[in-house]
């Protein structure tokens, strides 16, 4: 099933005009996309409208905007009472009305029979089931959570949640809308608070039981919550400012699905019944009572998520990113767990669990590091997908523009290596995970680095574009965005560039006192000769998809609203080639390239001869007499 491509100006619908539904309505608007917001009460689409012009006008006084991008904005927002008028050729249909069950399955039911037949259509639930919810909607594939944060115009963060029946590609389809209104989606199972509220949440009522218990002082803990975390607001300060009665509510949920270690304070109960803000300013910071807060909310934290990833509800990268785009936090609980050290996060887990009996499981795989004798839990910078022959390697560090540093380089060689041993992999296609490939090397790492740090930082780099130089089958590097500095080097070592429109690529390494020294000066200078390469390394300066591929460093220019789809078909086309003509074809280019023409006529001879004893070509030939497709073995 192939779905709209989620890409502006198509019209995004959004279902309830209230706090979440006007800031997403702000968020797609200013992404290019045609909004149309529906609201059942004329009064909320009012409110809606104006909440959006006093953020852009906040933005014009901030000097972010002006007043005629802000019209322009403006200009692509709708609002209608009516349903079918705002579902009316929707690619994507966003709900965000009251948080009941029953008020958005009569949503879901209605939009059925208004939406085209391959819309997709997401709900911004916090805490109901997504699978639960798509049962109200006849096509449940296309049916997906998509988890704003508040503000929703503003918070970077995106929970994309795949419901039991969601099919992959709209999951795909999500992410990538994602990444087009400038956020940074994360990926989760349909389990209660998915990825984020599943550890915040308990977070702020562990706050509440740790002053109920008298363990502190709500000053103690309000300071211990900021420093832990390397937040702004402590536990406290955030209830009052986002809600008492959002933390009560939202841990009444957790608490319902994952029973008594989830049940909420009665100190938060309390204070929800009394709809008076915390009053922890009046209390005092005691200093030896900050050990203890410490250890319990860590403990609670890092316990909660490697829950999540052993219940495959997220990835611990996934987790990170939650804590530190969504929340703000300064580390995520696996940077937290791999700064302690996993052994002491294995010790404060099972502390904390102890008075459970069973109720807060231990994660079986932080005890299985803890006694391999693993110190951090490392985070994943490549992640490889399979998309039938094709293997996508993705650069994913989205939030630093995937910028290289170190364990990317490695973590990319390696994915590298074990694609080499992969018999279903025909083709790898090289790319961001987010539509940009990588913004350069990693300029915080590099400032600290001696010269014999720098010399093999620069080595490491130039064994990773080895490995991808070499691998057996063809590479096709997909530029989107950047592909500046290091990452224009690594993206030289694939067989070919295909770029998207829009994309920027150069060497700015001498703007930052450098120059290139991962290989790619001397592939550009064998692309696109001496002349050319130098321009781009003298001056730094950037070219563009078009201009890349005038001066004959990119082979093809991709519309950048299709690149992905243009890439994996080009992919096929090549993966479906007889297998051991191209990779042999390969390697004759690459190794006639540094020999002698004598020497290159040799080898191309030679190996068009072997392809004679293959097979595939008997296959090839004879499928081309009988007018048939040829089914190649690549033997
Ligand atoms: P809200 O009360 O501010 O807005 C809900 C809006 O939906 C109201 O304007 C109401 O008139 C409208 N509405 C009700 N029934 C409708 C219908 N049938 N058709 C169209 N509009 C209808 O609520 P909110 O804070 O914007 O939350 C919306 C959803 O987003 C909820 O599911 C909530 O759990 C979720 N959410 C909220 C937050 C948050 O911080 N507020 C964060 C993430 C997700």
């Amino acid at each position: 099933m192939s779905y709209p491509s989620l890409r502006p100006p198509a019209t995004v619908a959004i279902i309830g005009a209230g706090n979440m539904g006007s800031g997403i309505a702000q968020a797609c608007a200013q992404a290019g996309f045609t909004v149309r917001v529906r609201d059942i009460d004329a009064s909320m689409l009012d409110r809606g409208r104006s909440l959006i012009a006093k953020t852009l006008q906040g933005a014009i006084d901030r000097k972010k905007l002006t007043p005629a991008k802000r019209d322009e904005i403006l200009s692509r927002i709708s609002f209608t009472t009516g349903l079918a008028d705002a579902a009316k050729d929707a690619a994507l249909a966003v709900e965000a009305v009251f948080e009941d069950e029953t008020v958005k399955g009569a949503v879901f039911r209605e939009l059925a029979s208004l939406v085209g037949p391959d819309t997709i259509v997401a709900t911004n639930t916090s805490s109901l089931s997504v699978t639960k919810l798509a049962d109200g909607f006849p096509q449940p594939g296309r049916f997906a959570g998509l988890h704003f944060f508040f503000p929703a115009a503003v918070n970077k963060l995106l929970e994309v949640i795949a419901g039991d029946r969601t099919d992959p590609a709209v999951m795909r389809q999500l992410e990538q809308f994602g990444y087009r209104l400038r956020k940074i989606p994360i990926r989760t199972a349909d389990r209660a608070g998915f990825a984020v509220n599943r550890f915040f949440v308990p977070y702020l009522n562990e706050s509440c039981r740790l002053a109920e218990e008298g363990v502190a002082s709500l000053a103690t803990i309000e300071e211990v919550g900021r420093e832990l975390f390397g937040a702004t607001l402590g536990p406290f300060e955030l209830m009052n400012v986002t809600g008492i009665p959002i933390a009560f509510h939202a841990q009444h949920s957790l608490f319902a699905a994952f029973g008594p270690a989830y049940a909420p304070s009665r100190l938060l109960e309390q204070q929800f019944s009394s709809h008076q803000p915390w009053d922890w300013r009046s209390t005092k910071v005691v200093e030896n009572q900050k050990a203890a807060v410490r250890d319990r909310l860590l403990g609670l934290t890092i316990g909660i998520a490697t829950r999540l990833v052993e219940e495959d509800v997220a990835t611990p990268e996934a987790v990170d990113r939650g804590a530190t785009i969504g929340l703000r936090r300064k580390w995520g609980p696996f940077s937290q767990l791999s700064s302690v050290g996993v052994s002491e996060g294995l010790r404060l887990v099972e502390e904390y669990a102890k008075p459970w009996n069973g109720a807060f499981p231990v994660s079986a795989e932080l005890g299985s590091r803890a006694a391999r004798g693993d110190r951090t839990w490392p985070l994943r910078s490549v992640v490889v997908e399979h998309q039938g022959p094709v293997a996508w390697v993705l650069l994913d560090r989205p939030e630093v523009l995937n910028s290289l540093n170190s364990d990317m380089l490695i973590a990319l060689r390696q994915a590298f290596t074990e694609l080499a041993g992969d018999g279903s992999v025909r083709a790898v296609v090289l790319a961001g995970s987010s539509p940009v490939f990588a913004a350069g090397a990693d300029i915080g790492e590099m400032e600290r680095k001696t010269p014999a740090e720098g010399l093999a930082f620069g080595f490491l780099g130039q064994q990773t574009a080895r490995v991808i130089e070499k691998f057996p089958h063809p590479v096709i590097a997909l530029v989107e965005g950047y592909a500046l500095g290091g990452g224009l080097e690594i993206a030289l070592a694939a067989d070919f560039i295909v770029a998207a429109e829009g994309a920027q690529m150069g060497l700015p390494e001498v703007t930052v006192g450098i120059h290139p020294g991962m290989g790619g000066a001397s592939r550009l200078t064998r692309i696109i000769g001496r002349a050319r390469t130098k321009y781009l390394a003298y001056t730094g300066i950037p070219v563009s998809a078009e201009e890349a591929a005038r001066m004959g460093f990119v082979v093809r220019v991709v519309p950048s609203d299709r690149a992905r789809e243009e890439v994996q078909a080009l992919a096929e086309t090549i993966a479906n080639r007889a297998p051991l003509a191209v990779a042999w074809i390969k390697s004759v280019i690459d190794n006639g390239m540094d020999a002698s023409l004598a020497t290159s006529l040799d080898l191309e001879g030679q190996s068009a001869g072997h392809t004679f004893g293959t097979e595939d070509r008997l296959e090839g030939m004879r499928a081309f007499l009988e007018k048939r497709s040829p089914r190649f073995q690549g033997r």
